[in-house]
Order: C-alpha cells, then sequence, then structure tokens
C-alpha cells in the first residue's frame, strides 16, 4: 500500500483511478496501490493528490451554488439507488476485492448503501421546518416564528475509514446531496476504488459535479489542508480515536461530526434463552470481520449461565465458515491486512499469558485471521480495554447486575449495547445507566436502520448522532424567519 509494490500481479479488471475534481478525472504523478488482502494482487490504484490538489478541490466546491430542487435531490438519489440495485454484483465484487470483506458481507453492505441513498431521497422531500405562534404569554405579540434549514455556506470535509468501503462514505455524502451541500470527500486510502465507484453513479444520475469532489491521498500530506482550508465549514470524520481527536485539536472554529471507535459488550443474563444470545454473539462479533465500531468486542455473561453459554459460543464459532473472500459459501473472509491479523493475535496471546483460556481461533495466515474465543478474559486485559478491531469474542464473566453495568461502562468508550434478557426491571436498568448512544434488547449493538439516529459519547463521539435523519440536520445552518400574523 505504500506504492512501492509494484511488483505485485495484477488483478482483473484492475483500475487505475484518478481524483474527482469539477467533473474531471484528474490524473496525478505519483499513485498508491490498492491491494487485495486475500490474493495480495493489485486491484487497482489510485492517485496522491498534492496540496494544489486539495486547495483546487475546495475552490470549485465553494464556487458551486446548488440550486437543485427538493424533487430533482430526491430524482437523483432515488436514481443513484436503481443503478446501484442493478449492479450489486459489480460493486460488492469491487468491495470484496479491495477490502476482503465476503461476498456475503459486500452484497449486504450493497443493499445498506441502497437504503441509505433511498432515505435521502425521502428525508430531500420532506420540509422538517416549524412554526410557533408568539402570542402565548402575557407580553407575547400576534406574528409567528418559522424555522428553515439551509445548506453550509461553506464546504464540508467528509473523512471515511476502511470498514464498510461503501457505506461509510454514502453516509456522508447522501445527506450533503440530499441537503444542497458542497462536499470534499476522502475515502480511506486502504479501500478507496469503492468511494470512487460511488461518486460515479451519483454523477451518472444527475449530481452537478461541483457538489461532491473526491480526493485520494496520503493523509500525511494533505490531512491538514483538508481541516484547516479557509472554505472549511464543517468536517464530519468516521475513524479511530486517536485521529479523531487530533481533528478536534486542529479544526478551530469549525463545526465537527466525529463518529470514534467503539468497544461494545453484548449482556447476557442469567434468564437469557443461551441459543438466541449464542447466535446473536457469533453474528456480532464476526459480520463484517469483527470490524464494525459496533461490533460485539466484549461478551459479558452472568456466572450462572456462562458455561453453557461458552459452549454454544464455541460451537457456533468453529462453524462459522471463513476463508476466500469471493467464495459465497463463505461467511467471512479477511480482515484488513496482515497487520490488523497480527495486532488481534498478539492481544490474544497476551491475555493468554494473563490467564485467558483460548477456546477456538488465533490462526493467522497473511490477512486470514479465524473466529477467536477467549475466556477467563478480566476487565483490564488489552484485548478488552482497547477496541480490538477483528473476529475475537472475549467472554468475561459477572455476579450480578450492578457488576455488569460497572465493567461495561469501565472503558474509555461508550458507542452501544446489547442486552439479552426477558426481564424489563433490568432492560430498563439497562438502558438508564450503560453510558452508551446505543442500547438494543435482543440484538447486536450494530442494529439500526440507515434512517434513525446513531452515534456515541465518552471517546466513541461528542454525541452528535448520524443516520440520514440526523447528518442532514448537522450539515444545516438553522435560520427562524418570523413576520406579523
Ligand atoms: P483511521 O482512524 O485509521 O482512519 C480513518 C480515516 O482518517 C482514513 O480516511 C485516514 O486516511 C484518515 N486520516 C489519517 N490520518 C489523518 C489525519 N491526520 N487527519 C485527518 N484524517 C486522517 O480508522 P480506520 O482504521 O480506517 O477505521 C477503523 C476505526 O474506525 C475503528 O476505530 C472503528 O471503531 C472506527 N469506526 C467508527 C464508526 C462509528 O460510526 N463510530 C464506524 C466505523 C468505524
Amino acid at each position: 500500500r505504500d506504492g512501492t509494490t509494484n511488483a505485485r500481479k495484477d488483478s482483473a479488471g484492475f483500475r487505475a483511478e484518478a481524483l474527482r475534481i469539477d467533473g474531471e478525472r484528474i490524473r496525478t504523478e505519483r499513485h498508491l496501490d490498492v491491494v487485495n488482502p486475500y490474493t495480495g494482487e493489485r486491484v487497482g490504484t489510485v492517485g496522491l493528490a498534492t496540496i494544489e490538489h486539495v486547495r483546487r478541490a475546495y475552490e470549485v466546491a465553494q464556487a458551486c451554488v446548488p440550486t437543485l430542487s427538493r424533487y430533482e435531490r430526491a430524482a437523483i438519489l432515488n436514481r443513484a439507488a436503481a443503478l446501484l440495485r442493478e449492479r450489486t454484483e459489480e460493486a460488492s465484487n469491487l468491495i470484496t476485492a479491495e477490502s476482503g470483506l465476503s461476498k456475503r458481507d459486500s452484497v449486504y453492505e450493497i443493499g445498506r448503501v441502497a437504503d441509505v441513498l433511498g432515505f435521502g431521497a425521502t428525508e430531500a422531500l420532506r420540509d422538517d421546518g416549524q412554526v410557533f405562534s408568539c402570542d402565548l404569554t402575557p407580553h407575547g405579540k400576534r406574528r409567528k416564528v418559522i424555522t428553515m434549514r439551509e445548506p453550509l455556506l461553506g464546504v464540508i470535509t467528509a473523512i471515511t475509514p476502511f470498514n464498510h468501503p461503501m457505506n461509510q462514505v454514502a453516509h456522508k455524502v447522501v445527506p450533503s446531496v440530499a441537503t444542497n451541500n458542497r462536499m470534499v470527500l476522502k475515502p480511506s486510502e486502504k479501500v478507496p476504488l469503492s468511494a470512487l465507484y460511488f461518486a460515479d453513479l451519483l454523477y451518472e444520475a444527475g449530481l452537478p459535479s461541483g457538489m461532491l469532489q473526491v480526493l485520494t491521498g496520503d493523509p500525511r500530506e494533505i490531512a491538514d489542508e483538508l481541516l484547516t482550508n479557509p472554505s472549511v465549514d464543517l468536517i464530519t470524520f468516521t475513524g479511530g480515536v486517536s485521529i479523531g481527536k487530533y481533528i478536534a485539536h486542529k479544526a478551530g472554529y469549525r463545526r465537527i461530526v466525529l463518529e470514534l471507535g467503539g468497544n461494545d459488550p453484548l449482556i447476557v443474563m442469567d434468564d437469557a434463552d443461551l441459543d438466541k444470545a449464542s447466535d446473536l454473539a457469533v453474528q456480532g462479533s464476526y459480520k463484517n470481520s469483527g470490524q464494525r465500531c459496533t461490533a460485539v468486542k466484549r461478551m459479558l455473561v452472568h456466572e450462572k449461565v456462562a458455561h453453557e453459554f461458552t459452549e454454544r459460543v464455541v460451537a457456533k464459532t468453529r462453524a462459522w465458515r471463513y476463508g476466500d473472500p469471493m467464495d459465497a459459501t463463505n461467511e467471512m473472509g479477511t480482515v484488513i491486512d496482515a497487520a490488523a491479523a497480527k495486532l488481534f493475535e498478539a492481544r490474544v496471546e497476551e491475555a493468554v499469558a494473563q490467564g485467558a483460556r483460548l477456546l477456538a481461533g488465533n490462526k493467522r495466515e497473511g490477512a486470514m485471521y479465524s473466529p477467536t474465543v477467549l475466556d477467563r478474559v478480566r476487565p483490564e486485559m488489552t484485548v478488552v480495554r482497547e477496541e480490538t478491531f477483528g473476529p475475537v469474542s472475549p467472554i468475561i464473566t459477572f455476579k450480578n447486575i450492578d457488576e455488569a453495568i460497572a465493567i461495561s461502562n469501565g472503558t474509555a468508550f461508550g458507542l452501544s449495547s446489547g442486552i439479552c434478557t426477558n426481564r424489563m426491571d433490568d432492560a430498563t436498568r439497562f438502558a438508564k445507566e450503560l453510558n452508551v448512544g446505543t442500547v438494543n434488547l435482543w440484538q447486536v449493538p450494530g442494529y439500526r436502520i440507515e434512517l434513525t439516529p446513531f452515534g456515541g459519547i465518552k471517546d466513541s463521539g461528542l454525541g452528535y448522532k448520524e443516520g440520514v435523519q440526523e447528518a442532514m440536520k448537522s450539515f444545516c445552518n438553522g435560520k427562524t424567519f418570523t413576520m406579523p400574523w
């Protein structure tokens, strides 16, 4: 991935990509390889933008004055959704090739992206303005206040992570289009091809090119300009905590929306149906190769049912098919790269050295890392104290609900959670006392629909929500108009 791997074989369908500025494909002098984590072949190359390219992208975006009606915005988004559905095979192949995610995961992702487009279209048609009468108090006047939302005066910077190569991008671009904003997007350098594919789909569906520029490059060279260019009004970032905090430090007098890491628990109480709970446990832990901000990263289990629950999780883990990502019978492909797989292996080995017990997995070959179960895990072990962004299932036991809540709240993160109990009193305690953005009863922490509010607190985010509707709100300036009435 460092541009020095030219000896690699190129895959069939190799893509020599360019930047997207002002509706043109801009070729650059230097390139970055995009490598298939399973085959090691080059899937394509993308341009390494220079500071001049970045400045030009903001100039073009700032000069564009979007005038699309609500109808036109909805029509573009609906057309893009239809095109994407027709091309599910091609688009999911691209995601799988550059990320190593299984075809099952990438086909599922395409469905989610189409949903984001569809919800964006519906929301674009909806004016959520409010009307207030002003004669409500003794000193009131016969006037009305009307609220409205306007696009930002400046440009939105969007920076996305690798884990859902197209859906992370859609969750930023679609709300921007739906609100008539201008955006400069910098996708993850690990999976930039799906982002370019998505942008092209929107242009084909009729998006005016000035409304979306796509830059690829080395963040060490261009990130600061993306954060501090005078045209930037808002930065929307999804990714890890350290870069998120760097952005907060750099952004100055600008709005920022940060969706950062997670360390989400699945909490299993002693009354839980263990078949159902263990199904949620493995799905939450291994789908998308465990690379979801809301993946199950810790299983907190009541000690009375821990043995039985663990047996079921181990059996279901052994049955989880993984291997060649293009083989549709495999549930899981690779993780993003060999370095990530090595990190998981090292954390699991460290936990075992500290007294945890390895029950399944921890096998690594290149970027392939097997689904892994560990029990006798203690909250202070790195594998659960830090975010372990891969298919690892560490099991921690607790004695009662107070301890479950304390362990759950005991990390720096606060994104989401899943709860397995049928007792309403326990469920409502979790809903009130977990310091997280979401509590899902009888679902994995990752459960959501693309429309609804989503986002975390503590190190997981600043409490702003994403999801199409909330993102559209956060991308606008509120204005009130008052008049005699
Ligand atoms: P990352 O933080 O390494 O990279 C994210 C993006 O930041 C990339 O596009 C990268 O090029 C860019 N970047 C790098 N240096 C930068 C800088 N100095 N300034 C600005 N941008 C810079 O994250 P990743 O490894 O791609 O993704 C995994 C992380 O993302 C995990 O921590 C995961 O939990 C998190 N995530 C969060 C959510 C959420 O909604 N909360 C969703 C998915 C992933």
